[in-house]
Formats: C-alpha cells, sequence, structure tokens
C-alpha cells in the first residue's frame, strides 16, 4: 500500500494530534523526574523503574 501525500500529512497529523494528547496526560516521576505515561506511572508518582528500585515492586 502507498500513501500519497495527502495521506501522509493525514498521518502526521493524526499522530501529532495522539502526541499532544498523551503529553497533557503525562506524568512527573517524583524520583528520577523523568515524563512517565500514565499508565506506566506508579500510584505513588514513581516511574516503574524507580518503584521497583525503591520499593522492592517486582513487576
Ligand atoms: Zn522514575
Amino acid at each position: 500500500m502507498r500513501l500519497g501525500v495527502d495521506g501522509v500529512e493525514q498521518a502526521r497529523k493524526e499522530v501529532d494530534r495522539i502526541v499532544r494528547q498523551r503529553r497533557r496526560s503525562f506524568a512527573w516521576c517524583r524520583c528520577c523526574r523523568g515524563l512517565t505515561p500514565p499508565e506506566l506511572t506508579h500510584e505513588r508518582g514513581y516511574c516503574m523503574g524507580c518503584a521497583a528500585a525503591t520499593q522492592g515492586t517486582v513487576y
């Protein structure tokens, strides 16, 4: 399948939209200060890596 110029532009706009939406919902990890996607944010505000490091949580 080939996308024409219009198709590429359309896809790019769609990606931009999704990225913007996700960025709004990103959370800061309180430990490493990294941006963490909401689905990876530990309930106490840690990312998965820091939650594992600080609380011994095993995923
Ligand atoms: Zn972290």
